[in-house]
């Protein structure tokens, strides 16, 4: 058995709309979600004993049974009994290099990592469908982690039908160190605040009355117009998160001011992005905006959208 190192590349929203709400508390969504090559480094290898271990070198991410990592461990601990009798335990380090709590998926983008790279360890050879049926499991953003680039995804979010992927652009990502917002708060206010919003219900599925928008922007992505696509970003969650939380608003509006193609706060946030054409436009918004924001708490990442998902890198 090889140990096994792989990347974990975050994502941002391009476009999160909520359609309706379910029976399972979760809620009806229609996302274009995309990879960005900011990413966590797992590495893999066998424990010595029949236990799963976690190190991080984040203060903030738990090394408990929470991690995504241990579920992903621990749910194909679960699936394939007579292979994890046979091999032991498994260890995992997460390095860290995606905000925490971010709306950029760095939980979910590790516990990907885990379940391709026990895959491999294992030598089961999993289809990327098995991986991502599991990786539903776990998690609704899971299933798009593990093969990244640009994807619609409906239902929960773990429906994924891939549109062409858009690498050729870059993004500038911001956010309050110290803030972090919590997904579940984020939907429920949501649902507290716009539920009269869903009209029909059908299946025990409310959902809203109007045509979803996306249509224009995948149509932007396919051409790879990133002036087009900057326009039509759109994330439902910043009517709650953005009037909760000042600073984000503030940060939001220092990103308009700058000569971007688009700026949006990712999923649940607190990270606010914007879109660039370049990777000199993307450093440049970077220091206008900090200088502007001249804010201790605020850090910034320029990073590429990215083609891929997890990535064995050795
Ligand atoms: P998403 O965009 O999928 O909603 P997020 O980027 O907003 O996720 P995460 O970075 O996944 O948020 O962190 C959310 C919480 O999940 C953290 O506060 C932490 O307690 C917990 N957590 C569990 N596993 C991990 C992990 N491997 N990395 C980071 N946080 C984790």
């Amino acid at each position: 058995m090889q140990s096994y190192s792989l990347l974990a590349p975050g994502k941002i929203n391009l476009y999160l709309e909520i359609i309706g709400d379910r029976r399972d508390s979760f809620h009806e969504l229609v996302m274009i979600l995309q990879s960005i090559e900011l990413a966590d480094r797992i590495d893999l290898k066998a424990g010595d004993t029949q236990k799963i271990t976690i190190h991080c070198n984040h203060p903030q991410v738990p090394t408990d049974e929470t991690n995504l990592a241990y579920r992903a461990a621990k749910l194909m601990c679960d699936t394939f009994p007579d292979v994890y009798a046979n091999y032991g335990g498994v260890d995992i380090a997460i390095e860290k290099n995606l905000p925490v709590a971010a709306g950029l998926a760095g939980g979910s983008t590790d516990g990907a990592a885990v379940l391709v790279g026990i895959s491999l360890m294992w030598g089961l050879g999993l289809t990327q469908p098995e991986l991502q049926e599991l990786a539903a499991k776990l998690g609704s953003d899971i299933p798009f982690c593990i093969g990244g680039g640009t994807a619609i995804a409906t239902g929960r979010g773990e429906k994924l039908d891939s549109i062409p992927d858009l690498d050729n652009l870059w993004v500038v990502l911001a956010k309050y160190n110290n803030l972090g917002v919590s997904t579940p708060w984020a939907y429920r206010t949501y649902r507290q605040n716009y539920n009269g919003n869903y009209i029909s219900d059908t299946a025990g599925i409310k959902t809203k009355s109007d045509r979803v928008r996306t249509g224009s922007l995948v149509k932007a992505i396919m051409r790879k117009n990133g002036a087009e696509i900057g326009n039509l970003l759109y994330n439902d969650l910043e009517k709650v998160v953005l009037p909760a939380y000042p600073q984000v608003e503030e940060l939001r509006t220092a990103f308009a001011t700058t000569e971007n193609l688009g700026t949006m706060m990712s999923g649940s946030g607190p990270t606010v992005f914007a879109l660039c054409a370049s990777e000199t436009q993307a450093q440049t918004v970077a220091k206008q905006v900090r200088n502007k924001m001249n804010h201790p708490d605020l850090d910034f990442w320029v990073t590429k959208l990215s083609s891929g998902g997890i990535q064995v890198i050795g």
